[in-house]
């Protein structure tokens, strides 16, 4: 596993860029179950053509020298297997339209378990934003450090106005509120997690605050300059090709 860069608070990606250190770490690409099929209008109302698509619900987990790393914890464990249990938590809206396909054990907890580690064991978990399906089960891990931008977890507990402040929404708020008195580490930008270069996280704001667009643009810009002069690979949590070729299974 090369160095990598963990992208807190856009449409939640990995980076993973070449660099020589912490050959050791490796990386388990897990799915907390899918949505979908549905419309992809109904997330970008701007996409040309309606077209149905199925996509992955992405957590990552990080085996490192320095302890074991998750990156976002998917959907609440509590709307697992069917449409009824779901809508007893989410929205039913967001049930209907997102379809989610996610059994119990496919949340991050039975994940680890299944990759032979205990859930307390996990040293840090890393949110990349507040919505349903990335902080769905921060909860589920009262031991460990918990990153996120501190913007994201007011986001999360306040969303803008436009946004919708149903606590069932977007932003699930018992899923925040279940891990209130945690410990949570809150930075304000960019952070090198275990001070030697090998996991960094990477603020790339814009996707949940406050959709902006200029923020969003450049998130992506940097993004793209690093994928051309770093070489980085970027994962995206909701690409169905690159879950299909990279997903369940480890990566050193
Ligand atoms: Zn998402």
């Amino acid at each position: 596993m090369k160095k990598t860069g963990l992208l807190a608070s856009m449409l939640a990606a990995l980076a993973i860029c070449a660099a020589p250190a912490a050959q050791s770490q490796e990386l388990y690409w897990a799915t907390s179950g899918f949505f979908g099929p549905f419309n992809i209008q109904g997330l970008i109302p701007t996409f040309p053509k309606a077209k149905d698509i199925t996509i992955p619900v992405s957590m990552w987990i990080l085996k490192h020298p320095k302890g074991v790393v998750v990156f976002d914890t998917g959907n609440n464990a509590a709307i697992s297997d069917g449409a009824d249990n779901c809508k007893k938590y989410w929205a039913a809206g967001n049930c209907d339209f997102l379809k989610p396909s996610q059994k119990r054990s496919d949340v991050i907890d039975q994940q680890l378990i299944k990759l032979g580690i205990k859930v307390d064991d996990v040293k840090v978990v890393v949110s990349s934003h507040s919505h349903l399906d990335h902080s769905g089960n921060i909860a589920l891990f009262p031991k460990a450090i918990h990153v996120y931008q501190k913007k994201e977890l007011y986001q999360g507990y306040w969303p803008e106005k436009f946004q919708g402040r149903a606590a069932n929404g977007s932003f699930v708020l018992n899923d925040l509120v279940a891990a209130r008195d945690y410990d949570f580490f809150e930075l304000d930008g960019d952070y090198d997690l275990f001070g030697d270069g090998t996991v960094k996280i990477l603020s790339t704001p814009g996707h949940t605050l406050n959709f902006s667009v200029q923020a969003y643009v450049n998130s992506v810009e940097r993004l793209k300059r690093m994928r051309d002069l770093e070489g980085a690979k970027i994962l995206m949590a909701h690409d169905a090709g690159q879950f299909a070729s990279m997903g369940n299974k480890w990566h050193k």
